[in-house]
Order: C-alpha cells, then structure tokens, then sequence
C-alpha cells in the first residue's frame, strides 16, 4: 500500500506549494474561518497548517491518513455533485507516504486533542495526547525525504514559496471570508483579514492584484438561468504584461480551455481591446459540472458546456460595452 500511496502522491504532491494546497483545501472543507500557514525551508523542511474548522474525532485520525478515506462522500450519487474540494480521500495519504506527518485536532466535543503521528516508509501511526484548541493543526516535516529523486527536483526557497504564495492568492480571492496568514522562516509575509463587505473584499483584492487593476477594473455581476457572474475585468487598450487572471467554478479556481476560450472571444466580438486581467466567479449547480477530471482538479468538465461559454462570452461582451458608454 505504501507503494501505492507513493505512486499517487507522484499525481498529487508535485511540490510544497502542492501540499499547502491540499491542506488547506482540507480545512476550508473542515468549515474554518481562519488558516495560518507556517513554511520553513521553502517547504522543503517544515509545513504547517493550523486551522479552527471542526476537527476530527480521536476515533478518526488513523483512518483519515489511510488511502481512499474520506468523510466527505456519503454515496456515490455524491460524485455526481461534489460541493466540497476533497472527495477522493488520497490527499493526506500521499502526502504521509513522502514526509514525516503529523495530525493534532480536537473537536468540540472532545475536552482534550489528540495527535497522530506516521513517517513514510513504515506508516506506524501512534495516537497520543497533546494540547489543541478545536480545530486541527498538520505538520509535514522533510517533505520527499525518502524520496530523493523528488526531493532533487524541487527548486530553490524562494521559487517554492513563490508558488505557495502565489496558490495563497488565488485561495484568497476565492475565499474573502477566510483570514489566512503565510510566514516563511518565522517572518510573516501575507496577512488577508476576513472581508466583511464590498469595500474591505477591495482592500483584498488591491493586495492580490494590485491598485492599478482595481481602478481601472470593471465590475461584472450578470446571471442567467441558474449561472452566475461576478467578478472583476481589466479592459486595456494595450496588451499587458502578466496580467492576473484567475477564473473560479463554484470556488474553484480553474484552467479551463472552453473558458479560455469564451473570455478570449469576448474580447474579439468587442473589438478594439485587449484583456487585461480579471477575477471571474462563476456559480453554477454543481451538478452540471464535473470537476472529477484530475487528480489536481484544475480542469472541469460542463454537462452543457454550449450553453456555459456563451453565457460567459455574453456576459463579458456587455460589460465591456457597458463599461466603454
Ligand atoms: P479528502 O479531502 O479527499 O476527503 P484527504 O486525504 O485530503 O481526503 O483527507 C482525509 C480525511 O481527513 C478528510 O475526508 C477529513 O475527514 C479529514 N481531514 C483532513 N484534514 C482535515 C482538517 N483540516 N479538518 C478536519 N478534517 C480533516
Ligand atoms: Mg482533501
């Protein structure tokens, strides 16, 4: 099993910013409202996630590190209509099989937390007690230890917790009620405050995206027949460097072709403008997409994928044209 649990963390643990992802995907799943993140070494040596979601019972904390366990699909109709991130039950799994792993979480029924302990070749998990406050704390020490092909592969710090800050941003885009914090080395260096409302979601999306993007950005907020959305769009009349684009299905932050597309076509059926940046929402039933594609879940399939691109390209075209008058 071991190997097994290897071979899957080769599709799921690419590097620390990976593993960062999965984690917090975990905890936002696990309904916390706040995430700190602690790195040290780029990743490399330490990951620590901490969080204030519910937890997970002394009972469960062996079973959550074993492969295909998870708690978040009851049926396999669930499948059809997935509404949190985690349904495959591999993430902490693949992550333990190349790390030193550790788990403390209490929940609120329990007086005390408990902690679990596996380190990847021999999985023994030892449960003990040890001091929590309701939600859960993961800790993933000497990632790829044993795996040193990998472990030569990974780039330097500051590339490495590039790319998690970097994941950081999106996550926090997406999730504006959510405090987060990353410090590298011991050093802070992100601190998203929850949003409460419009103005304070500006302040938030000013620290990812830049003053620049938010002047001069359109507002979009369009539906139709159970779509929505929302979101902001830079329109330029010179073509930019690295504008930010972040495109989010249900919460979930996508690369998508037919989305590519739409946004793309938008601005051809528009003339004249180049895109520049944007953050687009959309909200749609869960159950006309698929997100069970791949493993890392970046690309999403739509029952009526027709209907959802012209609905964007739509949607695009009149706040752009909206936005010109
Ligand atoms: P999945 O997210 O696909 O269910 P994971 O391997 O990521 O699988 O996690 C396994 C299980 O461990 C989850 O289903 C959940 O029950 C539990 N779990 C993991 N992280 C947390 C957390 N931060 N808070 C509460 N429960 C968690
Ligand atoms: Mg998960």
């Amino acid at each position: 099993p071991q190997l097994a649990n290897q071979i899957a963390a080769g599709e799921v643990v690419e590097r620390p910013a990976s593993v960062v992802k999965e984690l917090v995907e975990n905890s936002l799943d696990a309904n916390a409202t706040r995430v700190d993140i602690e790195i040290q070494g780029g990743g490399a040596r330490l990951i620590r996630i901490r969080d204030n979601g519910h937890g997970i019972a002394k009972a469960q904390l062996t079973l959550a590190l074993e492969r295909h366990a998870t708690s978040k699909l009851a049926s396999l109709e669930d499948l059809d209509a997935i509404r949190s991130f985690g349904f495959r039950g591999e993430a902490l799994a693949s992550v333990s099989s190349v790390s030193r792993l550790t788990i403390i979480s209490r929940t609120k029924e329990q007086s005390e937390a408990w902690q679990a302990f596996a380190e990847g070749r021999d999985m023994q998990v030892q449960v003990k007690p040890a001091a929590h406050p309701v939600g859960t704390s993961i800790e993933v020490a000497d990632l790829f230890f044993n795996t040193p092909a990998r472990r030569r592969f990974l780039k330097s710090d500051k590339t490495e917790i590039g790319h998690i800050d970097e994941w950081l941003k999106r996550a926090a885009l997406a999730r504006p009620d959510i405090h987060f914090s990353l410090s590298h080395n011991g050093k802070l260096i992100r601190s998203f405050r929850p949003a409460k409302d419009d103005k304070s979601y500006l302040n938030r999306l000013t620290q990812v995206c830049g003053k620049a993007f938010v002047e001069q950005a359109l507002a979009i907020s369009c539906e139709h027949q159970q779509m929505a959305l929302s979101g902001h769009l830079q329109v330029s009349s010179e073509a930019l460097a690295q504008p930010v684009q972040y495109f989010y299905v249900n919460g979930r932050l996508v690369r998508d072709r037919l989305i590519n597309h739409a946004v793309r076509q938008a601005f051809v059926e528009s003339a004249q403008h180049q895109p520049g940046g944007f953050v687009l929402m959309l909200s749609i039933d869960p159950g006309q997409v698929d997100v069970n594609v791949h493993p890392a879940k970046h690309e999403v399939r739509f029952h009526q994928s027709r209907l959802v691109h012209d609905f964007i390209v739509q949607a695009l075209v009149s706040a752009i044209n909206q936005g010109q008058a």
